[in-house]
């Protein structure tokens, strides 16, 4: 609880600081410190040994001033109203800084789908849109996956939405199966995005990807993918890890072996005796370090030991406030979570406009599309760090605020 309270609080303190130095009045500040929307609502979903469960679910919708509000669902046991209201408003962020036509929105429902069947998920998603439909649909809102949740959830949801419309709406939510109007190279497209992110970072600190020593903490959708990009790129991938432990072995680790091995929620260290532990892998002697599992793992603590030129953020949150400080004086070059995570709104945005123009790209279309949006995402505000003297993260925050600022403004609400 007191966790996500401090998750909000501190993206309130960064965006403040971003207006304040765009210049504008504090006005702004009291539109964007908090979500225009935010939807309660309590799901009665028969279980399977006949009892009734009511869950509480949030869809937030931080400012829709740009456009519709866009980003994930959270099906999670920690999912808390102070945790969605942040998550938009990082939401929002992201889609200015990849320069998309939305404002930021997310949901979640308290619940642990590890526990659940396959028929309770499923009347579980159907009535969270029932109970959200009102607030929602393709110029509104547009739903798409987050932590446990995943395409065969958006087909639900997007069948639920298009019955109660009475027509077809695969524009209402992405991450849907291909068959339904998914998109080429969603599943990767987090990894893609942070791939991208470290080979632009590299260039900057002329550091050559093939050869260059990459950590890599977690071995879940985004670790998992982006360990065999980087792999494949020539890189030696020196340790990952997952929820148990880490592997480390400094020739570089067999990816491919790891990859076969991993179970589908990302563990595999559980089959090997020398292991490391997560501390001691952020500390290791490397290149690229990416903390692509949970929040708050540099900390004030041990910020002061991490070897990395390059920090790049795949997971939310995993870096403090003091830790972006003390890397920053370190000169190490800090590639924020909301730039370095925006690759899959990004092709979510791709797949929303495949579905309302009803004609499909190839993945290498969509992969050519994705290219271009992070690297133009990633010079603009690695330049605005430089011109304006301030961290990656700041300007990052800068970058993504002005458009929905610009965009309020315009409208006349501040
Ligand atoms: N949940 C993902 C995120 O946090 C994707 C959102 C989307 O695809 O709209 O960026």
């Amino acid at each position: 609880m007191g966790e996500n309270l401090n998750l909000f609080t501190s993206t309130q303190h960064v965006i403040k600081d971003a207006l304040g130095k765009l210049g504008y009045q504090d006005e702004m500040y009291e539109l964007l410190k908090e979500p225009v929307r935010l939807l309660t609502v309590r799901i009665p979903v028969r279980m399977d040994d006949g009892s009734i469960r009511v869950f509480t679910g949030y869809r937030a919708q931080h400012n829709d001033a740009v456009g519709p509000t866009k980003g994930g669902v959270r099906f999670h046991p920690d999912v808390d109203e102070e945790e969605v209201k942040a998550l938009s408003m990082w939401m929002s962020l992201k889609c200015g800084i990849v320069d998309l036509p939305y404002g930021g929105g997310k949901g979640g429902i308290v619940c642990d789908p590890r526990t659940m069947s396959f028929a309770e998920l499923e009347r579980l998603s159907r009535g969270y849109v029932r109970a959200i439909s009102q607030i929602v649909g393709p110029t509104k809102d547009i739903p798409a996956p987050d932590v446990y949740t995943n395409s065969q959830i958006m087909a639900w949801m997007m069948d639920e939405y298009s019955r109660l419309r009475e027509n077809d709406s695969p524009g209402f939510i992405t991450g849907k199966p291909l068959v339904l109007g998914g998109s080429q190279g969603r599943e990767k497209a987090t990894a893609q995005g942070v791939t991208i992110c470290i080979e632009e970072a590299a260039k900057r600190r002329g550091i050559n990807i093939e050869g260059a020593r990459v950590v890599i903490q977690g071995f879940g959708n985004a670790g998992s993918f982006l360990a065999k990009f980087m792999h494949d790129a020539g890189a030696k991938v020196i340790a990952i890890s997952d929820a148990h432990a880490a592997l480390h072995d400094p020739k570089g680790l067999d990816i491919d072996y790891l990859l076969d091995r991993r179970d589908s929620f990302g563990t595999v260290t559980t089959l090997f005796e020398n292991t490391i532990s997560n501390k001691e892998l952020l500390e290791l002697d490397c290149d690229i370090l990416v903390p692509a599992a949970v929040s708050n793992q540099i900390t004030a603590d041990n910020a002061n030991n991490i070897k990395a030129s390059i920090v790049v953020e795949a997971a939310n949150g995993p870096t403090t406030v003091e830790a972006t400080r003390i890397l920053s004086d370190r000169g190490i070059l800090l590639v924020p979570d909301v730039l370095a995570s925006a690759g899959g709104v990004t092709v979510s945005y791709f797949e929303w406009v495949q579905n309302n123009q009803g004609y499909y790209w190839t993945e290498d279309e969509v992969n050519e599309k994705l290219h271009k949006k992070l690297v133009a995402a990633f010079n603009t505000v690695y330049e605005t760090a430089e011109n304006r003297r301030v961290n990656m993260r700041l300007a990052a925050y800068m970058v993504g605020a002005r458009k929905m600022a610009e965009a309020s403004r315009f409208r006349g609400w501040v």
